[in-house]
């Protein structure tokens, strides 16, 4: 473990950036592409999309951000994602969430070629994280992989709980996780007893989108948190975990801001780089 209990995602963030821009330096030729289709106004949507512009100016890659009318169609998007499959200078996609009713998430993910599918969504992705094969994975879980080995956490016959199943975090957490031969249980909406089970965890991942739902009840005292969840209150962001309450009983715990955040965007680099460096 490292020298505090508190994972700082962002230290590491900036780690991993310096990684992958010394990494573009050192292979050269044409800059790794990521183009990002955002769909309508949706506020948050456009403050993501330019962090991630400005997080792949910061390492030498080369984006894109196609910008589409709220009314646009099905076939109009998929007409886009075709075109940004043949183009030889972009290495990555992905399609800022949410989009609107007429669009079909699932289909748009499965409409990107699996290689240049910096998200980890399209189904043969998936495919490939449970069979344990190489492929991209979504950024968020593997984000929190990197940071756990990066301290040094043991996963190997770990106990882990997820609460949260969703297709972005819960389950990729888990195959990632079952990967890496810790003994994984997904727990949702309908788990009976989540505090006690929650508390058998040696490493607790919460990605729930609940201010402070996790309370030192649920915590076995030395156990990883990994905060995933972000609520706007008025306090400002607040993650899943009472971090207060909960950091003194924690082995280790990751804080909000500063913790998982940062890496997901550091992870969506690098899915860039992984998949141009496949390219070259
Ligand atoms: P979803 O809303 O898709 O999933 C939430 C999950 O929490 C569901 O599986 C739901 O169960 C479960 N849940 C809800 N209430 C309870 C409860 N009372 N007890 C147990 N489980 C419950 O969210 P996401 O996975 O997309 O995101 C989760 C959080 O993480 C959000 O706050 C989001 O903003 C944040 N996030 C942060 C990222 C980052 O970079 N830091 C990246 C992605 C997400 P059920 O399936 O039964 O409904």
């Amino acid at each position: 473990m490292a020298e505090s209990s508190v994972l700082s995602g962002r230290k590491f963030a900036k780690e991993v950036r310096r990684n992958l821009a010394e990494d573009i330096v050192k292979i050269g030729g044409r800059p790794p592409g990521l183009a990002v289709v955002i769909v309508g106004d949706d506020p948050a949507s456009r403050v993501y999309v330019s962090m991630k512009e400005k997080a792949c100016g910061k390492v030498g890659i080369s984006s894109t951000v196609i910008r589409l009318d709220e009314s646009v169609s099905q076939e109009e998007l998929l007409l886009q994602i075709d075109i940004l499959n043949q183009d030889t200078s972009v290495d990555g996609i992905l399609c800022q969430l949410p989009l609107p009713d007429q669009v079909s998430a699932d289909i748009v993910a499965s409409a990107i070629l699996p290689e240049k599918d910096v998200d980890g969504f399209h189904p043969v992705n998936v495919g490939r994280l449970w069979r344990g094969e190489d492929g991209l994975f979504p950024c968020t879980p593997v984000g929190i992989m990197a940071l756990m080995k990066h301290h040094n956490i043991k996963i190997d016959g770990a106990d882990a709980v997820i609460v949260g199943r969703s297709n972005i975090v819960g389950k990729p957490m888990a195959a990632l996780l079952l990967r890496e031969s810790a003994t994984v249980c997904v727990a949702h909406s309908h788990t009976s007893d989540l505090q006690g089970l929650c508390r058998k965890a040696d490493i607790l991942v919460a990605a729930v989108g609940r201010p402070r739902f996790i309370t030192t009840e649920f915590v076995k005292p030395g156990a990883t948190v990994i905060d995933v969840g972000i609520s706007r209150t008025d306090d400002g962001l607040v993650g899943d975990v009472d971090f207060e309450n909960v950091a003194p009983i924690s082995g280790a715990i990751t804080p909000v801001p500063g913790g998982v955040g940062p890496l997901t965007i550091a992870f969506l680099l690098s899915n860039t780089v992984a998949a141009w460096k496949r390219n070259n």
